[in-house]
This record gives structure tokens, sequence and C-alpha cells, in this order.
């Protein structure tokens, strides 16, 4: 079936390679469309026009500073987990121009971009990424300070998002609530089953796109499996994080308990471990670039050779560098202690008074992309005084 609009909430069975047809109405609309794809040996998110190029049959194997791609033949087209990327690098990019100058007749002359919203569609959104994209809207957009830039690409965002088939050894979205299955926030959701996808539709724009495919209702029978998908996903993360090690060899869930999590860690800013952390953090500030949720900039003047032209550009910036809070009588966090203290206090008790919300959705990315392993489930486990 293919005409009128299919109404937010339904669901219906499409044959995979139908995904395409989907790929051509965003691009008839005018949106570019990006998905998950492996470069250089990671998957991340590239320029998408064919399903042909989606990274079916690879998964990723992921642990305290390691990434590993493997391909298997039993594996589908959604079966890797999470990249080092997130929506954070298409609407909060690390680099962004936003003043430019020109000096004219002796008198510099001074205007801001245009922030218009270029439509962007993004393919193979995962449930811990939709959270930590509304995390970031309370930051930039409900605030007293409204991000016209973020704004402008926000409003022009269509999510395509996909239940996790299967999880990481670092992800812990099912302690902080954020996954492993969607919940809202994507304008069209994709369950993968073993010969079809099931496909929700989450908001009218969705609904208008998915009649580009040959849909059919969808079976109690294939809603079902869709649903014991999550389940399944969720019950084995919750059943690998409480093994020690888990019964084929492979790297150890993780989980993090968060029951009084903002008063354990403000009641033990002079805990031993900080000074642990300290011996083995690089302060190199992987962890915040990965972190999908993480937001702090700062501000700089580039200039051309003859100083005619000037352009102000935001970029990102880390917690975990001297000059980031730097005074005029130097740092105030002096020390990689004094830096990841800051850093872990605010993800997860200092948010909650600042925006209302953690400031982690356990997507994992920073023990992962961390180069000696740092785990923050570890260090939250031993500041609580349990074995991790
Ligand atoms: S915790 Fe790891 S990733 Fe973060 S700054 Fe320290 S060494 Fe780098
Ligand atoms: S703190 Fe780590 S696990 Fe939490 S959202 Fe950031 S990268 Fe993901």
């Amino acid at each position: 079936m293919t005409s009128g609009r299919l109404p937010i909430g339904s669901y219906v069975r499409i044959e995979k390679p139908s995904l395409q047809a989907i790929l051509e109405r965003l691009g008839r609309l005018g949106y570019r469309t990006i998905g998950p794809q492996v470069v250089d040996g990671a998957i991340v998110y590239a320029g998408l026009e064919s399903v042909n190029q989606l990274p079916v049959g690879w998964i990723d194997h992921q642990d305290g500073g390691t990434y590993r791609l493997e391909h298997r033949e039993d594996a589908g087209w959604f079966d890797y987990v999470v990249g080092p990327q997130s929506l954070k690098n298409y609407l909060f990019p690390s680099e962004q121009t936003v003043l430019e100058g020109q000096r004219v007749d002796g008198k510099w002359q001074l205007h801001s971009p245009q922030w218009a919203g270029e439509p962007l569609a993004v393919v193979g959104v995962r449930s811990c990424e939709i959270k930590a994209l509304a995390i970031q809207d309370r930051v930039f957009l409900e605030g007293p300070y409204v991000d016209p830039a973020y704004k402008a690409r926000r409003e022009n965002l269509f999510v395509l998002g996909v239940n996790c088939r299967r999880a990481a050894a670092t992800c812990f979205c099912h302690s902080m609530r954020a996954g492993p299955g969607l919940n809202s926030g994507y304008d069209l959701g994709l369950t993968e089953l073993d010969d079809c996808f099931v496909l929700e539709v989450g908001t009218k724009r969705g609904g208008d796109m998915a009649t580009a495919t040959d849909w059919t209702p969808c079976s109690l029978d294939q809603m079902r499996q869709a649903v014991a998908r999550v389940r399944q996903v969720k019950e084995s993360m919750r059943r690998r994080s409480e093994e020690a090690i888990s019964s084929d060899g492979s790297p150890r869930g993780r989980h993090l308990e968060t029951a009084e999590l903002r008063e354990l860690l403000l009641d033990n800013l002079e805990h031993p471990r900080w000074d642990e952390i300290a011996k083995r953090c690089l302060a190199c500030a992987n962890c915040t670039m990965v972190c999908p949720t993480c937001f702090c900039s700062s501000v700089d003047d580039v200039t051309d050779l003859l100083g005619e032209k000037v352009r102000r550009r935001r970029v990102w910036s880390s917690c975990f560098s001297a000059e980031h809070s730097q005074m005029s009588a130097g740092p105030v966090r002096q020390s990689p202690k004094a830096r990841y203290r800051q850093w872990l206090v605010h993800k997860l008790a200092t948010w909650w008074d600042q925006f209302d919300s953690t400031g982690c959705v356990g997507c994992g990315r920073c023990i992962t992309w961390c180069p000696v392993g740092i785990d923050l489930t570890e260090e939250v486990a031993a500041i609580r005084g349990e074995q991790a």
C-alpha cells in the first residue's frame, strides 16, 4: 500500500530494501541524508544515498579503550551499536563561525551569518542519542539565551530511529532510562526482524515519508517480535552487568546505580578515588569530545595576514583543558584530578541543579574512546565503596 498519510502510532511492515524509497523521498524533499557507514574502521555518519552503503553485517566490539568491527554473515543491517559520533556533531558542530568582519576605509563592518538550517535527515539514530538530543535542546533552546544556529538546524531535522538489537559491553542506557528501545523524539522508528522491518510512525512528517514505501499492515506476531527484541536486549544488558565475566568470555556489561547519586558525589569531593583516577587520566579531553551531551565551547578570532578580514569562531572546548578555567591568577582547576572531578560531578550531579536532568545517557562512548579505558561506572562504584 502506498497512498495517504500513515497516522502517528501506526506500525507497518516493510521489506528491508524498501528503506530505499524513504531515502529517495527525503532527497526529493530537499533533505541531505546521513546514515551509518564503515569509514576507517569505525561506524560513523556519512552521506547516505543508497541502502547499499549501510553497514550490513557489521557489528562492533567495545570495551574500555577498545573499539573493533567484525563482519558476520548472521548480522543484520543495524547490529552495530554507537560509533564515536552523535547528533551533536551536526547540530552543535565542533567549529562554527558566529561573526565575520571586514575593514572598509579603515572602519570595521561586522555581520552575523544567516542561520538557515539545511534540512537534514539522520538514519539509524539510537534511543540514547535521542535522549542526548533532548538534553542538548534544554541547553541550547530552553534557557534564557536561545542558540539561533542550533535552533535552525533542530527545526529542520528528520530523525529515523532504530531500536537496538544488541548492546555493547560499554552501554548502560538501561541504567539511565535512555534505551535500548525508542521512546519518543523520532519521526520514524525501525525495528529490525530477521526478514523485514517493523516501521513505526512517530510524527506527521514521518507518516508522510512512510507512504513512499510499499508497506503492509503489521501482524500481531510481528508486533510481538518487535517488542520482544528490545526486551531481550534490555535483559541481556542487565544480566551481563551482573556477571564478573560473561560465560562466552566477552567483556562484562556496565550498570550505573543512580540512587542518591547526586548526594553521593557532592558528599565525596575529597574521596581518595579522585587521586587514583588522576594517576591514569591524561586530560586528553576525548571523553568530552565524544560525549553527546557535553556542550562547552570557547570563542576566538582568526584574521587574514593583512588584518583586513576577521572571523569569530566558536569551537568545542573541554573542562579537561587548563584554559577552560583560566582566570587572571591562572587556571582554577590546575590538576587532572580537579578536572576529572569537575566533569563527572557536573555530568552526574550538578547537571540536575542546572538543567533538572542528568547529563549522561549511558551511551558508553567516554569509556570506549578513553585511551586508558577510564570507566565512569567503575569510578562511581568505587566511590560508593562497591566492587565495580
Ligand atoms: S578520562 Fe580518559 S578520555 Fe577523559 S581526559 Fe582522562 S584520559 Fe582522556
Ligand atoms: S558521560 Fe559517557 S556514557 Fe554518559 S552520555 Fe557522555 S559519553 Fe555517554
